[in-house]
Parts: C-alpha cells; sequence; structure tokens
C-alpha cells in the first residue's frame, strides 16, 4: 500500500541514527553508513529502539549513502543502501521505512563544483534503490542549498514514491548558505513533497520560531526534527545540552501549532522519542 500521512493523528519519526552509532563506536571516527555492511546488527538494534520508543517510521542508515561520498570511503554506494533498507525492513515490525537521503556533501554548481547533471544522477539512483528495494517513502533532509534541494525534489518526484522534504536553518531562519524558509516551502510545494520543514541545525527551543515561519505560509503538513542542542564537549561523548523532558515539551509545542510531522535529529536517542510518545 501506498504510504500517506494519518489525518487524525500526528506522525512520529524515529531520532538520531549518526549520533547513537558515533557513541556506540566510543567517539572513534566512523562513517556512519559503514555500520550497514560492516555491523548491521548495531544499527538493527537501534532501529528496534526507537520501534520499542513509539516510532511510527523508522529511517534507513543511508544519509551519506551517495556514489561520491561512499567511493571517498572505499565503500559500495549500492551494497550500503540495499543493506540499509534490508536492515530496517527486518527491524520494521510492519512500521513504515524512510529511506533517508542526505546532501551531496559537496556543493553544487553555481555555488560550489558539483555540475546539476552529477547532483541529479547521483540523487535519481538513491532512490531507484531504494524503490526496487521497496521502502515506503524517502526522506529528503539537512539540505542547505535550494538548488541541490530542487534537483533532490526533482528525482523523488519523477520516481512515484512519497517524500518528505526538510532543510536545516540556523537561528537567524536562512540555511547556512543564506537560503530561506519562503524558498524551501516554495520549492517542496512545487515539487509535491508530502511533508515539508526543517530538521538538525538549531535545538527544539529555536525551531519553535522557525515552525511558526513555516506554518504561516505552507499548504502543506509540516515537519520538525530538531535537534537536542549542541554536544557539550567537543568529543560528543557527553550528553546534549536538551535534557528528553524539555524536547518533548517543545515538541508538544510546535504540535499545538499545527505541525503534523515529528522526529528527533543528531544527538536525540530512543529516550526521546519515547517522551514525545508520552507527551501527544
Ligand atoms: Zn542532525
Amino acid at each position: 500500500m501506498t504510504f500517506e500521512l494519518p489525518k487524525d493523528r500526528v506522525l512520529i519519526l524515529d531520532g538520531a541514527m549518526g549520533t547513537m552509532l558515533q557513541r556506540y563506536a566510543n567517539s572513534r571516527y566512523i562513517v556512519p553508513d559503514s555500520f550497514n555492511i560492516l555491523d548491521s546488527g548495531a544499527v538493527e538494534f537501534i532501529h528496534r529502539q526507537y520501534i520499542n520508543a513509539g516510532a511510527d517510521v523508522i529511517v534507513t542508515n543511508t544519509f551519506g549513502s551517495n556514489r561520491i561520498r561512499m567511493n571517498e570511503c572505499n565503500l559500495d554506494n549500492i551494497e550500503v543502501i540495499k543493506r540499509g533498507i534490508e536492515i530496517a525492513r527486518r527491524a520494521s515490525c510492519g512500521k513504515y521505512v524512510a529511506q533517508d537521503i542526505g546532501p551531496i556533501g559537496k556543493i553544487v554548481e553555481p555555488n560550489g563544483p558539483i555540475k546539476a547533471e552529477v547532483a541529479y544522477e547521483l540523487f535519481k539512483e538513491q532512490f531507484l534503490i531504494g524503490k526496487t528495494e521497496g521502502v515506503d517513502l524517502f526522506l529528503i533532509e539537512t539540505m542547505y542549498d535550494i538548488n541541490e534541494f530542487e534537483i533532490a525534489l526533482y528525482a523523488a518526484n519523477e520516481i512515484g514514491l512519497p517524500f518528505m522534504a526538510s532543510m536545516t536553518f540556523e537561528e537567524d531562519e536562512c540555511t547556512f548558505l543564506g537560503f530561506t524558509i519562503e524558498e524551501m516551502v516554495e520549492t517542496a510545494e512545487k515539487y509535491k513533497a508530502i511533508a515539508l520543514g526543517a530538521n538538525c541545525s538549531t535545538g527544539s527551543k529555536d525551531m519553535i520560531k522557525i515552525a511558526e515561519k513555516i506554518l504561516s505560509i505552507s499548504k502543506t503538513p509540516v515537519l520538525v526534527k530538531p535537534n537536542a542542542g549542541l554536544p557539550q564537549n567537543i568529543d560528543c561523548s557527553s550528553p546534549y545540552e536538551i535534557c528528553e523532558k524539555s524536547f518533548a515539551d517543545d515538541i508538544k509545542k510546535m504540535i499545538d501549532m499545527g505541525v503534523k510531522v515529528v522526529g528527533g535529529c543528531c544527538g536525540t536517542t530512543p529516550r526521546y522519542i519515547e517522551k514525545i510518545r508520552k507527551v501527544i
């Protein structure tokens, strides 16, 4: 069956995967996507924790699995994506599986060196694997360049599976390349994302203002997936600055404002998702 947003309730996505794996790896530098090949049990265990915490959708461990990024790490991106989807499906217990798609990691023309056609091929390849492997939807997230965002959405729209689209805004309500909330909403609606919004970058407190702005102009259901603040020390090993309770309270505020899809980005854990499930 085709994935559809629930009409009568809020949809809960899962929380962070990358920072969970980072903790598991004890702050050793790791490429999170490589765990799909090297330690699939760890990925599956984290998915299961999110499901037990009450997530409606789990997101595959494929945020950086585009050909350029994976080749730089000597990994076969096709294999990494296929395994990532397989692991999520195995853990899913009938919940939905969203294929995670992050930015290429290099900036697209005219702001950077990657040609638009190359960017298109990179995204298209990821989506086609996801479609063949049977994901329910795509989650395009953490985008900061409107040109790259548009190319990704154009490619997703051609596939025919539902997709959610999210950019990452700083406290000044622009992406770090200076793109605005208005541009994000306009582009996501042009290519018919089923939900649009903001993730990562700011913690849940600062996200409230961003959510308010998105809600005021969007005709499409709004998604928020804030992070848990910034790590309290540089090795990322200590807890983040926003505790589970205030995170869930902020999420509840945004739901009351009209947000329809919620989840957690960097630094969040299954306990954050559990708290969200409890407050709504
Ligand atoms: Zn994040």
